[in-house]
């Protein structure tokens, strides 16, 4: 992929988190690698969404070197990095604030699968971090958000759970590619409103069952989907 493209590719899936309701004033980042060269795309940091073209996202590498010192990426920019060099299979990150997957987060509450919704597209209950210590917090903020996640998925595959609620922060989600972080984005908002109401409605609603999970999960993705042209 060449970088105009995913500069391209990383601009519209920012400008497509405040399309979806999920974003307001700077809030939120997208980025996006290309794995072949190994070079990053990422929103910069606190430039209004109504002014942002490709050419304002910026370079860089898995270290975090950035090529083209115009604009400072965004403040998370640690945090995505320490996911892409966590998960081999990720190819873009988006950080919302979105209302209900950030009430979650905040309450500390685990979304679990309470319905075909949300098993179309997470094979599992989305999980919410541990807190920070004051001493992450202090020493390594941005970075040590990154490792709580990275901690939190542990051994499972990021793809069938792609996002983590980061306690008292908000969600971070991922995809195979801008286009489907942006959905699994706009879908955790989803889950989590109704997550949300559905807990108005009596206090631990139950899960579906593990069969009804993957029924509805392993049609979409993997292998044997089906779903789809
Ligand atoms: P940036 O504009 O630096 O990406 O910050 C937005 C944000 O939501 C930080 O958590």
């Amino acid at each position: 992929m060449t970088l105009a493209a995913l500069k391209q590719a990383v601009l519209e899936a920012n400008l497509a988190t405040v399309r979806h309701g999920l974003v307001k004033a700077t809030f939120g980042n997208a980025s996006g690698i290309d794995r072949v060269s190994e070079r990053i795309a990422i929103k910069p940091s606190g430039v209004p969404y109504e002014e942002m073209t490709a050419d304002h996202m910026v370079i860089t590498d898995l270290a975090g070197t950035t090529f083209d010192n115009r604009f400072r990426p965004s403040s998370d920019l640690d945090t995505h990095l320490v996911l892409y060099r966590a998960f081999p299979t990720i190819g873009a990150i988006i950080h919302t604030h979105s209302t209900y997957a950030t009430i979650m987060a905040q309450a500390r509450r685990p979304i679990p699968p309470l319905g075909t919704t949300h098993a179309d597209y997470f094979h599992g209950t989305i999980p919410v971090t541990r807190d920070l210590t004051a001493e992450e917090i202090t020493e390594r903020y941005v970075e040590a958000t990154g490792e709580v996640i990275a901690e939190t998925v542990g051994s499972g595959d990021p793809l069938a759970i792609p996002a983590v609620l980061v306690a008292g922060h908000g969600p971070f989600v991922w995809g195979r590619d801008p286009e489907q972080a942006v959905l699994n984005a706009m879908i955790l908002e989803e889950v989590a409103k109704m997550a949300w109401h559905g807990a108005a409605l009596d206090a631990a609603p139950p899960p579906i069952s593990q069969t009804l999970l993957d029924r509805h999960y392993l049609r979409k993705h993997g292998a044997n989907a089906t779903y789809g042209q």
